[in-house]
């Protein structure tokens, strides 16, 4: 999974992340990849795409 430079850091992947695998801090996003199970989730809410599976 990607960060792209272009995350607004709003958090909507994180709250529909059902295993608490991403967190959203100030000035950066930190995803968990022994927590996440590919489901892909936060890459369809990201409103501006800046995920990647
Ligand atoms: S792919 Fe699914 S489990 Fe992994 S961080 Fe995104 S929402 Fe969470
Ligand atoms: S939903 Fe997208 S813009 Fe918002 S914090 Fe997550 S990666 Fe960044």
């Amino acid at each position: 999974m990607i960060i792209k430079d272009y995350c607004l850091y709003c958090g909507a992947c994180a709250g529909v992340c059902q295993v608490d695998a991403i967190e959203v801090k100030e000035v950066k996003i930190v995803i968990d990849e022994e927590k996440c199970v590919n489901c892909g989730i936060c890459v369809k809410i990201c409103p501006v795409n800046a995920l990647e599976m």
